[in-house]
């Protein structure tokens, strides 16, 4: 019922998408792709991927200011809807649902989301209520598109296990499918914060990336408290970076581990200031 090749639509309220995308109606599936636009090739692999495992797709652009406890970030944070549109032409989205604010919270959204561990350490210790910001969005986003899939990118590592723990507690019957990395030839994974770097910059953060992938090499010789300091160091010999946190953690429990011989799949992750902008990326041990 929904055509592969696909005319898309821009919709800005939630009761035209609601005619337009209801769950109860279709026999195919709803695969929906939630992002804070400025997109780029990361996004669009989203898109593409819930392209390819459903009928109907639907991407959201929405810069939620209940997830930024910056307020100077959240000023800064790019935005060009019109570029945006340009980019997901003929990458498979159907629907483009870009709210206004008062449209995903006619009333301030006062929940509180208990995400136990998961938010106590790495962004959500360094991000105070961003991750309680990230659940009151993406469930009202949820709530209004009730798709069956939702596509997250691997990227924001802590934010995937906060949303399967969202769906959890709230018991939604929606798949999450976590998707890879994608990255500039550099190596630097792809960020809308990206276009905020000055060239120098740009260059100098692919060093995140490169450290990364050689702490991979290393962990087969080099004990986990030894790796944490290197990549500290390495990282912060290219100004400007500088290292907020690198963690390796339990890909589940996203606790921090003390040996490689702790149960369990591990994971690095890494939060960097280069200059103004903010970058986080992650290896997997
Ligand atoms: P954002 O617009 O930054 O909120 O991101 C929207 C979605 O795109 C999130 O699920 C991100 O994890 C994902 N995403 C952002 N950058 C990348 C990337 N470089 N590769 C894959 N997914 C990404």
């Amino acid at each position: 019922m929904y055509r592969r090749t696909v005319t898309m639509e821009l919709i800005t309220t939630a009761s035209a998408l609601n005619q337009k995308v209801n769950r109860n109606d279709i026999s195919g599936t709803i695969g929906f792709v939630p992002t804070m636009g400025a997109l780029h090739a990361g996004h669009i692999s989203l898109v593409q991927r819930a392209a390819a495992e459903n009928n109907c797709v639907v991407v959201s652009i929405f810069v939620n200011p209940t997830q930024f406890n910056d307020k100077k970030d959240l000023e800064r944070y790019p935005r060009n809807l019109e570029a945006d549109l340009n980019l997901l032409k003929n990458s498979g989205c159907h629907y483009v649902f870009a709210p206004a604010v008062e449209e995903v919270y006619p009333e301030p959204d006062k929940r509180r989301f208990d995400f136990g561990d998961l938010e106590t350490v790495m962004e959500g210790r360094f991000r105070p209520g961003h991750f309680n910001g990230v659940g009151q969005v993406v469930s009202r986003l949820f709530d209004i598109v009730n798709p069956h899939r939702a596509y997250f990118g691997l990227k924001d590592f802590q934010q995937l296990a906060i949303i399967k723990k969202l769906v959890a507690l709230l018991h939604y019957d929606i798949e999450i499918v976590p998707c890879p990395i994608v990255r500039e030839e550099s190596g630097l994974a792809l960020s809308s914060r990206n276009e905020l770097l000055s060239p120098a910059e740009r260059k100098n953060a692919a060093a995140i990336y490169r450290t990364l992938s050689e702490a991979h090499q290393k962990s087969k010789y080099q004990e986990v408290s030894e790796l944490i300091s290197w990549v500290i160091r390495e990282v912060n010999q290219h100004p400007p970076l500088d290292v907020e946190y690198f963690e390796i953690v339990n890909e589940l429990t996203l606790q921090p581990v003390s040996t490689w011989d702790d149960p369990g799949g591990k994971i690095g992750c890494i939060a960097v200031w280069c200059g103004k902008v903010r970058l986080i990326d992650n290896v997997s041990f």
